[in-house]
């Protein structure tokens, strides 16, 4: 029998932010998966809940399996309900292992699984659709893991032309004029599982709109357990946000040996009001979610 449209498999966290969805479901060792629909990308893809099936760009950041489990039934559901083969972003040095368990999944089902992977490193730069990319950077977490931003690349229109009629722009466009300089626009940027570093470093992760970030631990004595598992704890995120410049900072990866109430306690104690009054904790039952 086919599962109704509003009976989705996953109780997924939902938020807006000013036009922007984000919808998912992130929990330390237990599944992670955030999607932005508007944008088209889906940040790891956890255990491939149905409402983020028809996103056709995955950005995986690293192989962990509660990030990655769901890249077979991803890529196969898609096929199955006659959609384009979707795309999984992931760090070059999964790409083997990738293409191996697809195939190992296709022999099982008994049919292939179409999929376009496509290995990324730092620096490197996909684009997701007219206008807008997504960036690769290097995260501290394990072999090769990475982050990403999406960011919109626009032009505008120099000072000095800024008054002139379209009949004149079109003038000097004709003379070979170079009348507006190229802009990024750094719309969202996803660190993944990750240590501290200093992200702020690179202007496009300090200046994006909405940081969507993890912090897994909070009491005194999970910082080894933080250490060990290569997460952020509290004490690291107050460090790397007092550099940072986002507008909407989402947490996520919470452990569940902290209740939310106490994390979200303990991060105002933490964070300056400025900071803390932009914070979301993703998993929050008030800020929408979890049961
Ligand atoms: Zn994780
Ligand atoms: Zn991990």
């Amino acid at each position: 029998m086919l599962r109704k449209i509003d009976m989705p498999s996953h109780n997924l966290v939902e938020i807006k932010i000013d036009e922007l969805e984000i919808i998912g479901y992130s929990v330390a060792a237990e599944e992670t998966v955030i999607a932005m629909p508007q944008l088209d990308v889906c940040f790891d893809i956890g255990k491939a809940p149905d409402q983020v099936i028809s996103i056709n760009n995955v950005l995986l950041t690293h192989g962990h399996i509660d990030h990655a489990a769901g890249i077979a039934y991803y890529l196969s559901h898609r096929n199955f309900c006659g959609q384009s083969p979707g795309t999984i972003l992931t760090p070059e040095n999964l790409l083997e292992p990738i293409k191996q368990i697809i195939n190992a999944w296709g022999k099982l089902d008994g049919s292939k699984v179409p999929a376009e992977l496509v290995g990324v490193k730092a620096g490197d730069e996909y684009p997701i659709k007219p206008n807008l990319f997504a960036r690769v950077f290097p995260t501290k977490h394990s072999k090769g893991s990475v982050g990403y931003t999406v960011l919109e690349k626009r032009k505008k229109i120099k000072p000095e032309y800024a008054k002139l009629t379209s009949k004149q722009i079109v003038e000097l466009k004709k003379q070979g004029v170079q009348i507006d300089n190229p802009i990024e626009i750094p719309i969202v940027t996803y660190l993944g599982d990750t240590q501290y570093a200093d992200f702020s470093q690179l202007d496009y992760i300090s200046q994006s709109r909405i940081l969507i970030t993890e912090c897994t631990f909070y009491e005194d004595e999970h910082k080894s357990r933080a250490d060990i598992g290569k997460h952020m704890h509290i004490d690291e995120l107050t460090k790397l946000l007092s550099d940072m410049n986002n507008e909407h900072i989402i947490i996520t990866h919470v452990t569940n040996r902290t209740a939310l109430v106490q994390a979200r306690k303990m991060l105002k104690d933490s964070l300056p009001a400025d900071k803390f009054k932009r914070i979301i904790l993703f998993m929050d039952k008030r800020g929408r979610g979890r049961s």
